[in-house]
């Protein structure tokens, strides 16, 4: 794997595909800065190699250029973050760009104006990346967030750079995080899956069953095995066309020595509400008109006994409704356990979707290894795909 420490940046103009598709507020103000930040230690290495970036992004989803979707809006927060008065052009390919790159000294940044205002960026225009790639002498990938798209910018555009490709540390260490827990990681390995649906996460689940020791089941997913396998489920969510599927799934892990946990007791509610009546009953003998929106605490032992016990770590879905208080307890005590474990020195990696939102709100992104920064492409990658992104510079 190449990446930005394999080059030295002295006299070199890096183009850097970095993901600044950051919240604004009415007024045009980055509400959270967390992808400029994950940017800067990129940047930060081929300035001080005495290098100049020129950073390219997309910002939303503009139809043709909308003002809404300038970058012009982010230059400030970017040089605050960076700690270097952030230089800006208008447009992102084009003579105007040229010229802007062609005035850039070493140590200094250049924003180009957002890729998608060029409907061939998405289109991955063979064309319209020929033209980005005349905006630096190597090219960096440091986007994870857009690495699953086979975009002009994200992938087409490192095709014109045979020999000075790599991916920026942000990336690398995305790749590497994803790597320990499909491959590489030290033993026990533990998968711990919840969520909403079985349909959604089927595919990471069959992909992981090759490397992992342990799969635990969490959230609303539960009840499609549970039913399965004969239990009273009440009124919990449930695909019923997909119990087959649940236990092949089950079948398939013993047969490679998958050990799976199922919950084995949850706290029932009497409706999809913060204020519904509780009580905690096992996960097979569901009372009608009640529905499991969390796990129970002798489930939470169990599955906190399983992951002090991993070395590596992969969390993806809560374990039960989170977003309302009263079914929260499950997720942030499984978040402890992983916070625990990984003090005792087992790697975890958080990703995909609502449980990096659960591991922000409960204060838990500091205390595992790493709190992936790419949703869709994260998931991807969980399933086993290569992404477009990454094999660009790979090969
Ligand atoms: P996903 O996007 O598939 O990771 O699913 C996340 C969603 O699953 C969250 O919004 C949770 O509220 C929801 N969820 C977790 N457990 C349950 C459950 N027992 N019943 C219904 N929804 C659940």
């Amino acid at each position: 794997m190449k990446t930005i420490n394999d080059f030295n940046f002295e006299d070199k103009k890096a183009l850097i595909r970095v993901d600044f598709n950051v919240p604004l507020n009415e007024n045009f103000e980055v509400t959270d800065d967390t992808r400029i930040q994950a940017a800067k230690p990129t940047i930060i290495k081929i300035l001080e190699d005495g290098g100049s970036a020129v950073l390219m992004s997309h910002l939303g989803r503009p139809k043709g250029v909308q003002d809404e979707f300038s970058l012009r809006h982010i230059i400030d927060k970017v040089s605050d973050v960076l700690g270097v008065q952030v230089k800006y052009v208008a447009n992102c390919v084009g003579q105007e760009a040229e010229d802007a790159v062609g005035q850039l000294n070493p140590g200094e940044v250049l924003l180009l104006e957002n890729l998608r205002f060029h409907p061939t960026e998405t289109a991955g225009d063979v064309a319209f990346a020929e033209q980005l790639s005349k905006l630096g002498d190597i090219y960096v990938n440091d986007a994870f967030g857009t690495a699953h798209r086979a975009h002009a910018s994200t992938t087409i555009v490192a095709q014109f750079f045979p020999e000075s490709k790599c991916f920026g540390s942000l990336l690398a260490k995305e790749i590497e995080s994803i790597d320990k827990v499909l491959s590489t990681g030290e033993q026990p390995i533990t998968a711990i899956l919840g969520g909403s649906k079985v349909s959604s996460k089927i595919t990471i689940i069959e992909n992981v069953l090759d490397t992992v020791d342990n799969l635990i089941i969490g959230g609303g997913m539960t009840y499609t095995f549970i039913k399965a396998k004969g239990g009273q489920i009440g009124s919990s969510i449930c695909e019923d066309d997909k119990q087959e599927l649940a236990l092949e799934i089950l079948k398939k892990a013993e047969e490679k020595g998958v050990k799976v946990h199922l919950p084995v007791d949850v706290l029932g509610a009497d409706a999809f509400d913060n204020n519904a009546n509780t009580q905690i009953v096992a996960v097979d003998a569901i009372p009608e008109g009640w529905q499991g929106l969390d796990v129970g605490p002798e489930t939470v032992k169990r599955f906190s006994e399983v992951v002090s016990e991993s070395k590596t770590i992969l969390w993806n879905g809560p374990l039960g409704v989170f977003e309302m208080e009263t079914f929260a307890k499950g997720t942030i005590d499984l978040g402890h356990a992983i916070a625990n474990a990984t003090k005792e020195g087992a790697f975890s990696l958080v990703g995909g979707g609502d449980s990096v939102a659960a591991v922000k709100q409960f204060g838990f992104g500091d205390k595992v290894s790493y709190v992936s920064t790419g949703g869709g492409a994260m998931l991807e990658s969980l399933e086993g795909k290569t992404l477009p992104g990454i094999e660009a510079i790979e090969k």
